[in-house]
């Protein structure tokens, strides 16, 4: 690492450096919402779940039609993600709409969850990599190879309300900042709101042992962007893809709006911020599609047919506004590593030659 940041020194005292190495992102942060489907992110909702019968739904199927039935897919895609389509999508692009000629897609061939962040944070699939309790994984990350460099060293952070990026992410080698899961947050030095927070932590019944809810996440993250100030930043939120194995499409609706909302306060938090204004990429995603169907939209993995398929979305100073990406080439999740890299004017796969390429339409605004 010291020898490329001598190596980008001299590129740039000679004016070599290429137009992709000289962007204006000096903060990136790869946002995942786990298991949600391409199909409500293009489409909005499924007219085939909005009943009780195959949505599993609790709130009433005329309610529900009010919430998030509209006359066409932007106009239903619109009420669930208004931030990611009336700014992310404006502003940068999407793809993945597999609808009009553009393929997002995971290579790990498992379509779960600990393969695809395996492969969107270290590059490249790892088939040993079976199961979510698989525990450390061997394989760096680029947050890891990230934080290996001396001007990003202690300034790259991973939050997420899953428990599993702790191994994920390897703390015990990489040493990154990691908050995730049930684990009590670090005290803020606000007495009153550490003890509310504490006892929340102690007293709420919890949907899953290894999740934490949103919510709490967005609250310790929203602070830890404040005080800290990271450049590099991983945030995974959890509840689309709980809900869908509920079978309770009414909250898996629900919770991808609210989503959409919690990107949109981090961004606008973040924005507001001298020091990310302007110079802010964020790279927006999902670990894994699921199936399609009144039954398989529930689960994911290689029986529910599609379930490889994703969708991902870029918005920063680097990234030309071309939105809604139509029949371009395939992206895959493995180059998500080497972009990240890149926009900060890194090159991952000289490194990590196993690693895929960046995604080279985002970049070079
Ligand atoms: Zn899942």
């Amino acid at each position: 690492m010291r020898k490329l940041t001598s190596l980008l020194a001299v590129w740039m005292l000679t004016g070599l450096i290429a137009p992709a190495m000289a962007g204006k992102t000096q903060n990136v942060v790869l946002i995942v919402s786990d298991g949600l489907r391409w199909q409500e992110m293009f489409q909005g909702a499924d007219p085939l779940l909005l009943d009780a019968k195959n949505g599993g739904n609790w709130v009433a199927e005329a309610e529900l039609k009010k919430r998030y039935w509209r006359a066409t897919p932007q106009a239903r895609r619109d009420v669930i993600f208004p931030f990611i389509w009336g700014t992310v999508a404006r502003q940068g692009q999407i793809f993945g709409n597999r609808n009009e000629g553009s393929d997002a897609h995971v290579t790990n061939g498992k379509a779960f969850s600990y393969p695809g962040y395996n492969e969107m944070s270290v590059g490249y699939p790892n088939p040993a990599i079976d199961s979510n309790e698989f525990g450390p994984n061997p394989n760096p990350s680029v947050f890891e190879w990230l934080n290996g460099s001396p001007e990003l060293q202690g300034h790259v952070a991973i939050y997420g309300t899953w428990q599993a990026y702790y191994d994920i992410f390897n703390q015990k080698r990489s040493h990154l900042v990691i908050q995730a899961g049930w684990t009590a947050p670090p005290r803020s030095g606000d007495v009153s709101k550490d003890a509310l927070f504490a006892r929340l932590y102690a007293t709420t019944t919890r949907f899953d042992e290894e999740d934490v809810s949103n919510s709490f996440l967005q609250v310790e993250l929203l602070d830890y962007v404040r005080t800290a100030k990271p450049r590099v930043l991983f945030v995974g939120y959890g509840e689309t893809d709980n809900w869908a194995h509920q079978g309770r499409y009414d909250l898996v609706l629900e919770s991808a709006q609210r989503t959409d909302a919690a990107i949109e306060e981090l961004w606008e938090t973040m924005q507001a911020m001298p020091q990310y204004r302007g110079t802010t990429t964020f790279i927006i995603t999902a670990d894994h599609g699921r199936g399609s169907g009144p039954v398989e939209w529930k689960e994911h993995g290689v029986d529910e047919k599609g379930s490889e398929n994703v969708w991902i979305a870029v918005m920063g100073p680097d990234t030309a506004p071309l939105g809604e990406r139509k029949h371009v080439e395939a992206v895959t999740q493995s180059q998500i590593a080497a972009t990240i890299a890149a926009l900060l004017g890194k090159d991952y796969v000289k490194d990590v030659p196993k690693a895929a390429r960046p995604i080279k339409d985002v970049m070079g605004k």
